[in-house]
């Protein structure tokens, strides 16, 4: 057995002395045998595909091409100074090109020499021209010990000038791997890899790096990324049951008094199957005795409001207090207004606590929240503050989770001696996987059913050029008596450019729609809060017909009467947010129009998410296509504390995968809570290194 194990001094490895050593640590963080093994290829070339250089043709992927050496020569001079030559074969030629490193190259190629130059052939000016290719001699080729699938990986200039370009690194590794042991490393319990079928660790390893054929290479990378999943769940698996052996929940003993005079004489419409499924788990979850942390996911318009207005009942039925926390001033004032009829019409108390009460008016608020004399508080953040303090907090919840941090549920859970019930909702739909990711330590409910008779909304796009059209469409739907928003991006609300388009197009819109016989609103970030609700009220009374609007609008406002949104460049929102903007129309009863207005010219992102939008309306379908353009990092709109830094997995393809680790995480700690078995032996030292890491980084973060 050697010497050396996966933290040896990557100086150690043959062909890495102390220059290379200090750029490996300084430009990809490889410091250790173990950092170099994890810079995994982040695509693989196909060996066997080869052309000459008459045959090839201009594309987007690398390709491999043959031929011999000659004409080299440098051009030009100062900035402009190039490298040349020429590949040659039988039946054509394609110009090589270097602008940098140009002495290095020049002084390693070899004229005359049958060569296989890898990179990409772009057509310059009727020429093929390949910039900065790798170079290997047609021996050196046919002797590689690579076949098949070749490793491709990602390095910088600084490195390449080194020798160590994506080719030079995979000799490293080989050479690693001359003295890397073949089997073994292994951590996973065995009876889950036997079950999947996999390869030892090391070798999986190996495969990763140098895979005979893809299919191997898929069942090698497959329990890699099980790997790296399975540790989170498994940390996700242990807080669960900290949490259950902890503290018992508050229990509601019965459904009571407020609840079921409410079903039975105040219930507005009959629930859907979706929202009676949910509230049964949430009533299951709250009788039980245990603590509730449940998710709840549906989309824009799926009811959500009703269903924790019926949980926050099923607490104060049982004696509790109940709180209803919303991202924004706006919604909070919604949320208030919905639920204060019903209250009143059960006799109820609620208040409402934003940031802009002022004192005198909170003074008392506070004193009826302490003696319980208050039933329901809906605000914004404000209810996290320390001076509001409830008599008995039973039950909060949470609206549209994703503008809220780890640290603020963790502060709701605080305001009661026995942590209440917690509900979080979110109306941007994440993919279960990632919700499960992220949200390991909640149970999952959703709510995938819309209100009966709803038409789907009609989403289509349309440029600058269509736009007299769109507004004849617009007066048509007023002459109907419906309402319009009309909505620019205005993201960073100080941004002195957005804020001139807007008011540009309120201004041509007043032109175009004038008084008396239209009426027009116009509500922003920048306008006091009691002007906002003054413009918002007109509007959801129908006193005016258009509301010009940034993305204050876009949660949770509901005016059933509106049926056209019409969002200026479109392609400068998220899909996410599109699909919330969205939402605002298609309320009511009548047919609903989305109406997506961009330049000429889109960036492929940009072209995705509009077709993605007029194509479907299934919010899980659009979080799902998000989750692939922008990585989950951005579609949760913070990096998460390193939770999913992935090497391998991939949230969005890995689905059945990440279910799967999550299953066996349960069910390992289940089964050994301490994992005290000697088949998890090498499990334990495993996660307990990986645990350290991951509190150290939590509490850094
Ligand atoms: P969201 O899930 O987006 O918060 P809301 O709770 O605002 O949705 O509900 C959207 C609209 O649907 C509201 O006008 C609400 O009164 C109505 N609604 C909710 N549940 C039902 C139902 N079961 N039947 C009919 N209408 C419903
Ligand atoms: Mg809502």
């Amino acid at each position: 057995m050697a010497s050396w194990n996966a933290d040896t001094p990557i100086t150690y490895l043959k062909g890495v002395g102390p220059q290379r050593a200090q750029a490996l640590a300084g430009e990809l963080g490889i410091r250790t045998y173990e950092d170099l093994l994890n810079h995994f290829p982040f695509r693989y070339m196909d060996r066997s595909v080869l052309y000459s250089a008459g045959h090839v043709e201009a594309g987007p992927s690398e390709v491999q091409v043959r031929g011999v050496l000659s004409q080299i020569q440098t051009q030009g001079g100062g900035p402009k100074k190039r490298l040349t030559a020429q590949l040659i074969g039988p039946d054509g030629s394609v110009e090589l090109v270097w602008f940098k490193g140009i002495r290095w190259v020049e002084k390693s190629l070899k004229p005359g020499e049958d060569y296989v130059a890898v990179g990409r052939v772009t057509d310059f000016q009727g020429r093929k021209n390949m910039a900065h290719p790798e170079l290997e001699t047609w021996n050196s080729f046919q002797q590689s010990p690579v076949q098949g699938l070749f490793p491709v990986y990602s390095t910088t200039e600084k490195l390449s000038s080194m020798g160590l370009h994506a080719r030079g690194l995979s000799k490293l590794i080989q050479s690693l791997f001359l003295e890397w042991p073949a089997q073994g490393g292994d951590w996973l319990p065995a009876a889950i890899v036997q079950q999947a079928g996999w390869a030892s660790r090391n070798e999986c390893l190996r495969i990763m790096h140098f895979p005979s054929d893809p299919n191997v290479l898929a069942k090698a990378r497959q329990r890699l990324a099980f790997e790296e999943i399975f540790l989170d769940q498994l940390v996700f698996a242990f807080k669960r049951q900290a949490s259950l052996h902890q503290q018992g929940g508050l229990v509601f003993q019965a459904v009571g008094q407020a609840f079921n005079q409410f079903y039975a004489e105040h219930l507005p419409f009959e629930l859907t199957g979706a929202q009676k499924r949910v509230l049964k788990e949430i009533r299951k979850d709250t009788a039980s005795g245990l603590h509730m942390n449940r998710l709840v996911q549906g989309d824009v318009g799926s009811g959500k409001t009703m269903v924790a207005f019926m949980a926050l009942l099923m607490a104060i039925d049982n004696g509790f207090q109940g709180c209803l926390m919303a991202p924004t001033e706006i919604l909070a004032q919604q949320h208030f207004a919905s639920l204060q009829p019903w209250c009143e019409a059960l006799g109820l108390r609620i208040g409402l606590l934003t940031g802009s009460v002022k004192a005198s008016a909170r003074k008392p608020l506070l004193a009826a929240l302490k003696t319980g004399e208050l039933d329901l508080l809906v605000g914004t953040h404000a209810i996290l503050e320390d001076p509001v303090e409830f008599k008995q907090l039973g039950m909060a919840i949470v609206d549209e989770q994703h503008r809220f941090g780890v640290a603020q549920r963790a502060r709701l859970r605080k305001k009661n001696a026995i942590s209440p019930h917690i509900l979080v909702m979110t109306a941007t739909p994440i993919p279960r996987t990632l919700a499960m990711s992220l949200y390991g330590d909640l149970d999952l409910s959703v709510i995938d059913e819309l209100p009966p008779g709803r038409q789907p909304i009609q989403t289509v796009h349309r440029t600058d050029h269509n736009r007299l059209k769109v507004w004849g469409f617009l007066k048509e739907e007023i002459a109907k008596g419906r309402q319009i928003y009309i909505v620019y991006p205005l993201i960073e609300e100080s941004q002195k450019m957005d804020f001139k388009d807007l008011m540009d197009g309120y201004e041509s819109i007043c032109r175009d729609f004038p008084r008396p016989q239209y009426e027009i609103s116009i509500v922003h970030g920048r306008m006091k809060s009691e002007d906002k609700e003054w413009e918002m009220g007109r509007f959801s009374r129908g006193e005016t017909q258009l509301m010009v609007a940034t993305t204050v609008i876009e949660v949770g406002v509901n005016v059933p009467n509106a049926s056209v949104m019409v969002i200026e460049n479109a392609e400068r929102f998220g899909l996410s947010q599109l699909h919330q903007l969205r939402g605002r129309v298609g309320r009511g009863a009548d047919q609903s129009y989305c109406i997506l207005m961009t330049g000429d010219k889109l960036s492929d992102d940009g072209k995705v998410r509009i077709e993605t939008m007029c194509r479907t309306n299934d919010g899980f379908e659009i979080a799902d296509v998000d989750l692939q353009l922008r990585g989950p990092g951005d579609v949760m709109g913070t990096r998460q504390s390193g939770m999913l830094d992935y090497k391998v997995a991939n949230l969005g393809q890995d689905q059945q995968l990440i279910e799967w680790a999550r299953q066996k995480a349960q069910s390992t700690v289940l089964d050994d809570p301490r994992l005290e078995r000697p088949e998890h032996a090498a499990l334990r030292m495993r996660f307990t290194d990986y645990a350290r890491n991951k509190m150290a980084w939590g509490s850094i973060a």
